[in-house]
């Protein structure tokens, strides 16, 4: 009997391009409006803040891109990542179905966020850039940049959400050991940080300030440009390496998934692992499911509005037609900072309103129970965002169960969670609750919606 339980390629077989969608989409998500003109945004509007290679791939409806020597060469440290087979998760759950997990903890910092910060480094240092600006939420895009700035030799200004900043010393010293600044955000050194400070001197900050000042500062210094870790186009391109390895490896274990399941909190994870397959669906291939898992506290697939909105909160970046709850919209405080963005990737909103994807929400109690189960079976303990992909795959399983179906499974768990450590001591505490949004602040933030007739 096949009992594998790993399934590993060896570093030649990293892949040697990303899979772009937008070749394959049946039509084209809506375009990319400037925020003054309300008029398609052109190349030369975005390069204020990004290099052109990364404009070049924004836009790119080329289905193949290649990915730079230099770029695989540092994926080889810990790529191809492990596809592992859930036995004993399997077993716990009395489950006929398979269930896979790709498994992007293996990286430096710990999720898959370096598999784009790397490009993007690479890129930036190319185009002679000397400084890149971010924004972190619960740190582990920052830590991801500054990790990559350090092996590029480019600086970088991580602006994290004063929350987190206060909350989490972990990450923020693992990106001053890169050799990043991290600054709280909001700051004092930008136009929209101070007056914020200004009318609140303790302001908690958002994502959606921390990018206002990322941006301000990236326009105004031509060597500095600003990096973003999720819901751009370049960035879920940059990810579809960890879907087009785990096709190779489910090929290496004869199987094929029924349902791919993943969280969302700007897209990125789980345009990576799913948009290969999709794309195989899509040019006739085999069909598949694939469902996004959110935060019941932060829902914009599934309870925001399909609309133009923007991307911070000083109405900065471009307009892009999204799944929104509003950029002035602020999440209740849940432990899955990477999942409290108020908007989704345009692709990934696209492919809902193309009904090519399912989405649902899921309770912080609901997901913290299903990621000690995995923990407690599999050993590895997911980061809060992970396991919500984790409550996602077992209740597919335990669908299989009832419906008597032995299917495959595949998610991704996309991070691990060892900086995160005062959530599960919360959580076993018996100090987590479930907050759901504020449905008053929630038609504010859409009634603020800017008017787009497009
Ligand atoms: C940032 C992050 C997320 C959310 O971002 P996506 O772009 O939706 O992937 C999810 N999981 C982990 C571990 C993260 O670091």
């Amino acid at each position: 009997m096949n009992d594998t339980i790993k399934y590993q390629l060896d570093e030649t077989r990293i892949p040697r391009f990303w899979y772009n969608i937008a070749a394959d989409l049946p039509s084209a998500p809506p375009p990319v409006l400037h925020p003054g003109t309300l008029k398609p945004v052109t190349a030369s509007d975005l390069s204020a803040l990004f290099t052109d290679a990364l404009i070049e791939q924004e836009v790119s409806t080329e289905r193949e891109i290649e990915i730079p020597e230099p770029v695989r060469d540092i994926y080889r440290q810990w790529r191809p990542t492990p596809l592992y087979r859930a036995r004993r998760l399997e077993q716990a759950l009395g489950t006929p179905a398979k269930i896979y997990y790709k498994y992007e903890g293996v990286s430096p910092a710990g999720s898959h966020k370096p598999n784009t910060a790397v490009a993007q480094a690479f890129y930036n240092q190319q185009a002679g850039i000397r400084r890149l600006t971010t924004e972190t939420g619960a740190g582990q895009w920052g830590s991801s940049l500054a990790f990559a700035g350090a092996l590029f030799g480019i600086d970088v200004q991580v602006f994290m959400v004063r929350v987190s900043y206060d909350q989490k010393p972990y990450r923020r010293a693992l990106m001053e050991a890169y050799g990043a600044r991290c600054l709280a955000s909001p700051s004092n050194e930008t136009v929209a940080g101070r007056d914020l400070l200004a009318a609140n001197p303790a302001h908690p900050g958002s994502l959606g300030i921390a990018i206002s000042e990322a941006v301000e500062l990236a326009a105004q210094r031509s060597d500095t440009k600003y990096a973003l870790g999720s819901v751009l186009n370049h960035v879920l391109l940059h990810q579809t390496i960890v879907g087009k390895e785990a096709m190779a490896q489910l090929d290496m274990a004869g199987d094929y998934p029924d349902v791919i399941v993943a969280c969302t909190g700007g897209g990125s994870n789980f345009a990576g692992i799913a948009f290969p397959f999709l794309g195989e669906q899509l040019r006739g291939g085999q069909r598949v499911r694939v469902v996004a898992v959110e935060p019941a506290a932060c829902p914009s697939l599934t309870r925001g509005k399909y609309a133009y909105d923007f991307g911070d909160t000083a109405h900065l970046t471009p307009l892009t037609k999204m799944h929104t709850l509003g950029s002035s919209f602020t999440p209740p405080g849940f432990h899955a900072g990477g999942l409290r963005y108020h908007g989704m990737a345009p692709l990934v909103s696209h492919l809902k309103e193309l009904g090519l994807i399912e989405a649902i929400a899921c309770t912080q109690l609901d997901c913290f129970d299903a990621g000690l189960r995995f923990a407690r079976a599999e050993g590895i303990v997911p980061a809060p965002e992970a396991t919500h992909a984790v409550r996602g795959a077992i209740m597919e399983a335990m669908r299989c169960k009832i419906e008597g179906k032995a299917q495959t499974i595949l998610f991704n768990l996309c991070g691990h969670g060892h900086f995160d450590m005062q959530a599960y001591i919360d959580y076993l505490g018996g100090k987590l609750v479930d907050r759901s949004y504020d449905e008053a602040e929630l038609a504010m933030a859409l009634a603020g919606l800017p008017s787009v007739s497009a």
